[in-house]
């Protein structure tokens, strides 16, 4: 739920676990979308968490270890 950035389903702060599931299973053959999208995803929620309560907004460490640093990186080794 936008501006909050809270998922709708479980009220903790998007990505929960269960979504990070579903992203992962949506990007399973596919982590360099998953992670433009990703940053995409955090781009639009620094400027709305921090236009929504600009004292108390989360720090870019946190957004970023929230929205993209949970994600694989790299991509699985050649089978
Ligand atoms: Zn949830």
């Amino acid at each position: 739920m936008r501006p909050l950035w809270i998922c709708k389903r479980c009220a903790n702060p998007w990505p929960c676990a269960q979504a990070r599931l579903a992203l992962l299973a949506t990007y399973a053959h596919d982590h360099i979308s998953l992670s433009v999208y990703l940053c995409g995803q955090l781009y639009d929620a620094a400027k709305e968490l921090h236009r929504l309560n600009p004292h108390e907004a989360p720090s870019p460490q946190a957004l970023y270890a929230r929205f993209v640093g949970w994600a694989p990186s790299r991509l699985p080794p050649p089978p």
